[in-house]
């Protein structure tokens, strides 16, 4: 690093600092960590990015700058030039723990009050003052490595990118709507007044036309906007690993966005992830785990019990089955001892809360069998289900029954998760798999219609088109998830490139051939002038960086996050503006 010394004559970084060094006069910049005065000696520890170094100060120091040492406080910025020697007493926990630096010259760059909270990896401040403080949070080793990591897969992505032939191109960040299923960012015109850009939910279209434009591959690492409720898991701004590919086919992105995992993973982590990654289809997933981002690093399928329970007096099995529905449990094995009648009563009432009529439980327990619904039905039924769920001494099913499969299989997946966190089931390293042939409309319940269920552009698998007037629920899509750890870690699809096709979706998606000409009539004539097969995803780096480094949440992984309401707690963003900046937008504020 010697070269990015910068200009204050530095010549190491604090936490680079070793044993060879021993005998050299260095000089070092950074900050009070703290100052440890034991009356005729005093030790400073020194901070930077690299990490901390011991500045000694003694009788031998000249009495000058024993004097400044002795008026150093927290977080001071200082600039030292010393002698490196070895330590008296050494301190084995940290990478200079062998060293000192006897220092001969002391320069106070920069004070600083008290802090509003120690600079500490291990800190219980309440996030919110830390988020205030971004940048005294942002010195806490932990969180600063995470940034610099961060770093490092960024430039690991563009190398592999562009190692294999893809452009950056810079979308841009004002535009018309795209949509991705959120809400828009809005960003008023000052020239026309009245009309308003969007921020990009991703640079969809435009990473299309570049595929029309002939650039053959593209990435960005784009910035995308979404104004959505949000979740521990989402930030309203966030970075996509943006990719689109010409002439090619579902696995030819797969095979391409697996190089750049393996690598990434090798390389920033050296961890070897195994390819080809599995792929599931969207129905297995749904009827193994419940879910379209299942976590595989546990089993705990869902079982369908339906054949095994029809024919019982049992009302709720019988009439789900009636129904046309299904009964399907889980095993939590092991799980007779925590599983207790209080946990039990809290796993129903998270079922209800999950949409479920109900939920029943069978225990084989050490002192036999009990249940919610014991009376309700045949020992040899139970004998059945037992059976049929591989179930044996120690074990709680779970069981769901309902009319509408649909209704089962979701509410089944939330209780493995939960499950598995009661039983505390290990889950250790990074199980990757790719969801394919997701469906291609997805009813919203609310709006009362259909929708896509990845994006507009997304292209019907060739043997569903048949189905896109007669029966929607049955359209599949050449449509693609990369899940981690029960993560969606990225989406994508190959796209329509028939404008007739494309005019179609549209219809079908509710929009008159006006609407959809006045939204993506761009689109719809750029397929008109040579428009190459092609698809692409984009994979989510914020997501990403989380997982890898095993962090709770994004905003360990962003240097500036937003918090649960969307603003951002240091600069107070956002805020109002003065009167003039609205009378120029021609923009009253509704109170
Ligand atoms: N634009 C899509 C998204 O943001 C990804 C893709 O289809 O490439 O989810």
């Amino acid at each position: 690093m010697a070269e990015f010394l910068g200009n204050s004559r530095r010549t190491a970084y604090c936490g680079t600092v070793r044993e060879d060094r021993i005998g050299e006069t260095l000089t070092v910049a950074g900050w009070c960590q703290r100052r440890r005065d034991l009356g005729g000696l005093i030790f400073i520890d020194l901070r930077d990015r690299t990490g901390i170094v011991q500045l000694a100060f003694d009788d031998a120091t000249d009495r000058a700058v024993f004097e400044k040492a002795s008026s150093v406080r927290s977080e001071y910025v200082l600039v030292a030039e010393g002698t490196v020697r070895e330590r008296s007493s050494k301190n084995p926990n940290i990478p200079t723990g062998n060293i000192e630096i006897f220092v001969t010259s002391l320069k106070i760059v920069g004070e600083s009050e008290t802090p509003p909270f120690e600079i500490l990896d291990n800190t219980n401040v309440s996030e919110d003052l830390r988020l205030k403080y971004r940048y005294l949070d942002l010195r806490r080793p932990s969180l600063m490595n995470n940034i610099i990591f961060r770093h490092k897969v960024a430039k690991i992505t563009r190398d592999y990118f562009d190692e294999n032939g893809f452009i950056e191109i810079e979308t841009p960040m004002l535009i018309k709507s795209t949509p991705e299923g959120a809400r828009d960012y809005l960003v008023p015109s000052r020239i026309h007044k009245g009309s308003f850009y969007a921020l990009p939910q991703s640079p969809q279209l435009y990473k299309q036309l570049c595929m029309v434009a002939g650039f053959d591959r593209y990435v960005q690492l784009a910035r995308c906007f979404r104004d959505e409720d949000l979740r521990a898991d989402r930030q309203p701004e966030f970075t996509q690993i943006d990719v689109e590919m010409s002439f090619v086919d579902v696995d030819d992105i797969q095979n391409m966005a697996e190089g750049y995992i393996k690598r990434l993973f090798k390389e920033a982590l050296g961890v070897d992830i195994e390819t080809p990654i599995p792929r599931y289809t969207y129905k297995e997933v749904m009827e193994r785990f419940g879910s379209d981002k299942p976590d595989l690093r546990f089993g705990m399928e869902l079982i369908d019990l339906s054949e095994t329970v029809r024919g019982t007096a049992f009302p709720v099995f019988a009439s789900a089955l009636a129904e046309g529905g299904s009964v399907r449990c889980i095993n939590a094995e092991g799980g007779a001892e925590k599983l207790t009648r209080k946990e039990l009563d809290k796993l129903t009432e998270y079922a209800k809360g999950c949409g479920a009529k109900g939920l029943c439980w069978l225990k084989f327990g050490h002192d036999g069998v009990s249940g919610s619904f014991l009376k309700a039905v045949t020992p040899e039924e139970i004998e059945a289900i037992k059976q049929k769920a591989a179930a044996s001494e120690g074990d709680v099913l779970l069981i769901l029954a309902d009319g509408n499969d649909a209704n089962v299989l979701p509410t089944l997946g939330l209780l493995r998760l939960r499950v598995a966190e009661k039983l505390e089931l290990e889950r250790k390293g990074y199980k990757f798999l790719w969801v394919v042939e997701f469906p291609f409309f997805e009813f919203d319940k609310e709006a009362g219609e259909w929708v896509a269920m990845h994006h507009p552009f997304t292209s019907p698998l060739d043997e569903c088109i048949e189905y896109l007037e007669t029966d929607k629920g049955k359209v599949r899509a050449k449509a693609y998830d990369l899940v981690l750890n029960g993560i969606e870690l990225s989406s994508g699809s190959i796209r329509i490139t028939n404008p007739a096709l494309q005019a179609k979706i549209f219809r079908l998606l509710g929009l008159t051939d006006e609407e959809a000409k006045k939204k993506f009539g761009y689109l719809l004539e750029a397929f008109r002038y040579g428009a190459p097969p092609h698809g692409g995803l984009a994979i989510g780096l914020d997501r990403l960086v989380m997982q890898m480094l095993g962090a709770g949440s994004l905003r360990d992984v962003v240097a500036y996050p937003k918090v649960q309401n969307a603003s951002e707690l240091m600069t107070e963003s956002p805020a109002e503006v003065p009167q003039k900046a609205l009378d120029d937008l021609g923009i009253a504020i509704k109170q």
